[in-house]
C-alpha cells in the first residue's frame, strides 16, 4: 500500500485553541496524530468509514489488522460495544490508562475499524491531551500507533514527524510519551482474561481480577504457518529498525564480555544498561539503569530508531526477562529481532 497523496500537515501544540482545531479536523473526517501515555496515535473518527480507510492508507497497514477505538469516558463503551461485568471491574481499576479490552462490537462502527471482526478493542487513554481531543471531537477515535507499518512505534515528536508529516492533516506535539510501549491488550470471556499483547499493565496485576489469566502463545514466539493469532497484528513484522537486532541470553559476565569484545566494531551497535558503560569505541545507547524497567520501556523505540541514523548493520541487546513489565519488553524486542537470539 503506497500513499499517493501528499498532505499539508498542520503542526499543533497542546494548547486549547489547537485542540479545537484538531477536533474540527477529526469531525470532518480528517486524520490527526496525537500523543498518548503509551505511544503516539494516528487518529480518525471511528464512526467514519472513509476516515478509517485513510488511517490504513496513511501508515500502510494491512486492512485485516484492526484498530483500537479510543474513548474519553467509560460511559462511551456502550456506544461501541457490549461491555461485560468484568470489563467494568477492570475499568474501575485501570482506566483511564494503558489497558485495551476486546469486547463484542456494535453496528455503529463500520467494519473496517475492526478488520471485519465482530469484536472491537476499546481504550481510554490517561494522557490529558488525548482525552481532551476525543471529548472535544465528540466521537470515538480509531487509532493505531503513528508509525509507518512495520517500523518501531513513535514515542517522540521528532520521530512522529519523520514518519507522518505529509500523510496526515495535523500532528499534535505532546513531547515524549510517558510509558513508551503500546497498551496491554486483553480479551475477557466470563471470568477469564487472555493477554494478547503485554504492556505496562502486567499479567501479575491482572491476575487479581480474574479466575485465570492466559497468555496467548504469539506473545512469546513466532507463530508457525497455519496458526491463527488472536490479535491479528501479531502475525505481522513489527518494530524493526534497519539493522539486524540480535538478543543475547547468558550470564551477566558473559554478556558484559560479549559487549566489550564487539564494542570496537564500527558496524555494530550496542543497546545496554548504564552499568555497562563506558564501552570503548562502541556505538552505544543505554536503556537506563539495569533495574529501571520503566526507563527501558520509555527509551526502547526511540533507541531502535536512533540506531537507524548510526550506520550499523547489527545491534546487540540483552534478552529481557519475562516477568512484570519485562514481558512487554521481551515481546517487542524479540519481534524487533525477528526472534534472533544468541546464547553467550
Ligand atoms: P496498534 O494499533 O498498533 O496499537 O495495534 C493494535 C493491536 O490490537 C493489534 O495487535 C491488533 O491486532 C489488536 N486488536 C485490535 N482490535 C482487535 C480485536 N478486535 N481482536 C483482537 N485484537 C485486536
Ligand atoms: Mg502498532
Amino acid at each position: 500500500m503506497e500513499i499517493t497523496e501528499q498532505k499539508q500537515t498542520l503542526l499543533l501544540t497542546e494548547r486549547e485553541e489547537d485542540i479545537q482545531k484538531a477536533a474540527a479536523i477529526l469531525k470532518k473526517g480528517g486524520l490527526v496524530v496525537f500523543p498518548t501515555e503509551t505511544v503516539y496515535g494516528l487518529g480518525g473518527s471511528a464512526e467514519n468509514r472513509e476516515a478509517v480507510d485513510g488511517i490504513f492508507r496513511a501508515k500502510g497497514r494491512p486492512s485485516d489488522n484492526p484498530l483500537i477505538v479510543h474513548i474519553a469516558d467509560i460511559g462511551d463503551a456502550e456506544r461501541y460495544a457490549y461491555p461485560s461485568p468484568l470489563f467494568y471491574t477492570l475499568a474501575e481499576r485501570f482506566m483511564p490508562g494503558p489497558l485495551t479490552v476486546i469486547l463484542p462490537k456494535k453496528d455503529i462502527l463500520p467494519d473496517n475499524v475492526t478488520g471485519g471482526l465482530d469484536t472491537v478493542a476499546l481504550r481510554m487513554p490517561s494522557n490529558e491531551t488525548a482525552r481532551r481531543l476525543i471529548a472535544t471531537a465528540g466521537v470515538g477515535i480509531a487509532a493505531p500507533s503513528a508509525n509507518i507499518s512495520g517500523r518501531p512505534s513513535t514515542t517522540s515528536f521528532r520521530y512522529v514527524k519523520e514518519d507522518m508529516q505529509g500523510r496526515v492533516d495535523a500532528i499534535i506535539d505532546g513531547g515524549d510519551c510517558a510509558i513508551g510501549l503500546e497498551s496491554t491488550v486483553i480479551r475477557v470471556d466470563g471470568g477469564t482474561i487472555t493477554l494478547l499483547r503485554p504492556g505496562k499493565i502486567t499479567v501479575e496485576e491482572l491476575s487479581a481480577f480474574a479466575d485465570r489469566v492466559e497468555v496467548d502463545k504469539a506473545v512469546y514466539r513466532l507463530l508457525s504457518d497455519g496458526e491463527k493469532p488472536l490479535a491479528p497484528g501479531m502475525k505481522y513484522k513489527h518494530y524493526a529498525p534497519k539493522a539486524q537486532v540480535i538478543l543475547l541470553e547468558g550470564s551477566e559476565e558473559a554478556i558484559a564480555a560479549f559487549f566489550a569484545a564487539h564494542a570496537g566494531d564500527a558496524r555494530v551497535g550496542i543497546l545496554c544498561f548504564d552499568e555497562d558503560l563506558p564501552l570503548e569505541g562502541a556505538k552505544v545507547l543505554t536503556l537506563g539503569r539495569c533495574d529501571d524497567r520503566d526507563a527501558h520501556a520509555r527509551r526502547l523505540f526511540t533507541a531502535l530508531r536512533d540506531f537507524d541514523t548510526m550506520d550499523v548493520d547489527t545491534v546487540y541487546a540483552r534478552l529481557p526477562e519475562k516477568s512484570g513489565l519485562g514481558l512487554a519488553l521481551y515481546n517487542r524486542m524479540t519481534k524487533a529481532a525477528g526472534f534472533a537470539i544468541l546464547q553467550v
